[in-house]
């Protein structure tokens, strides 16, 4: 079989090593004569796996110790609510939430806020097709917002920050980090929260990561559901109710598997070297588009246009019959996209670039 590489932006492509252990282990995890699937949450056997998987990812963000570091479900929109009916208790309905919209991600998550608080849109990408993260001298904040939501990395629009905003006074930032997590190194003591779904650069769908300070739990409004209270899960290891058991064994793989790989720091020299390959074939000629301004291209997710948009089809089953799958773009944006996550390795960016030189004929 010739090599395979997957581009889905999410649930997307796992490390090799991780699903080979996972696949040794499933029909009996360590001797224990179980798969992880049949274990009780609240056995030593799970509780050593929750526990080592707690460990690694703190050790590889550099998790400080006021942060409590939870497994929800959900996923990365269910945050949308979560996050304002945890942190709106103090201040109730007449809140103000500022965001920056950067693309479709941030665009959803206003969109659910608004139906607990007041939402200011402090700057916009919108007009220019969100092609560009608002330099933070342009932004309209409130002067005592709840928090300033972002989304680091628009997976869609691909449009990554650049930058670590400074917030306003106290405003703690709200950052949904689901697409690029664990990519590149983060100051976590600059965030109030950092969440992310997990079926971008974690692990399987399922699992939602929310990593929150600790004087911002226990706020929560008095409808937010107890298995959604950061409070009730940060009391109770994440296993107030029955957490995806499987999903964090596999998320507790991935991170073993990327401190073997020399952790953040060494994923982010990677991947800057995979981006700048992939973005340097796009940019050769007018064949092929990347319309997002150079300095805020994400790292992760390289959307791109054919000059003759009649050519996808060909362009997709050509891909295809070489190995190189789910290229085709976001139904909302249309064209292709290839995300090249943490577990994407060099040699499958470089398939596509050939495949690119050759399709346009170079
Ligand atoms: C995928 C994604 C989400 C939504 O995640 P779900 O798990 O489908 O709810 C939210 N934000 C970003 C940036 C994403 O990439």
């Amino acid at each position: 079989m010739t090599n395979i590489y997957n581009f889905s932006a999410g649930p997307a492509v796992l490390p090799k090593e991780v699903l080979a252990q996972a696949a040794a282990e499933m029909l009996d995890w360590h001797g224990s004569g179980m798969s992880v699937m049949e274990m009780s949450h609240r056995g030593p056997e799970f509780i050593s796996i929750y526990r080592a998987a707690e460990r690694d990812l703190r050790e590889l963000l550099a998790v400080p110790d006021n942060y409590r570091v939870l497994f929800m479900q959900g996923g990365g929109l269910s945050q949308n609510a979560v996050i304002p009916m945890n942190m709106l208790g103090h201040q109730g309905p007449d809140a103000t939430i500022d965001f920056i919209q950067t693309g479709s991600w941030s665009s959803k998550s206003i969109q659910e806020a608004g139906r607990y608080a007041k939402v200011n849109v402090a700057a916009s990408a919108k007009a220019d097709g969100f092609t560009h993260v608002p330099p933070q001298s342009e932004w309209q904040l409130t002067p005592d917002a709840a928090y300033l939501h972002i989304c680091t990395n628009e997976t869609i629009d691909g449009v990554e920050f650049n930058f670590v905003p400074t917030a306003q006074g106290e405003t703690p930032i709200v950052a949904d980090m689901s697409s690029h997590i664990l990519s590149r190194p983060v100051d976590v003591s600059k965030y109030g929260v950092i969440f992310g779904g997990a079926q971008k650069n974690i692990g399987p769908a399922g699992v939602t990561v929310a990593i929150v300070r600790d004087d911002l739990i226990g706020k929560a409004l008095p409808f937010c559901p107890s298995a959604f209270d950061w409070k009730n899960v940060a009391e109770n290891e994440s296993m107030y109710n029955t957490p995806p058991t499987y999903g964090i064994y596999i998320a507790g793989l991935v991170f073993q598997w990327l401190k073997k790989q020399g952790g953040v720091a060494a994923m982010e020299q990677r991947n800057m070297e995979k981006a700048a390959l992939l973005y340097a074939a796009l940019d050769a000629d007018d064949f092929y588009q990347n319309r997002v301004a150079k300095e805020y291209r994400s790292r992760m997710n390289v959307p791109f246009y054919l000059r003759d948009e009649s050519q996808n089809e060909a362009f997709l089953a050509g891909a295809k019959a070489r190995g190189l799958l789910q290229l085709k773009g976001h139904k909302s944006v249309g064209g292709m996209r290839a995300s090249i996550y943490n577990a994407m390795p060099i040699e499958g960016v470089q398939a596509l670039v050939d495949y690119l030189n050759e399709f346009a004929g170079r």
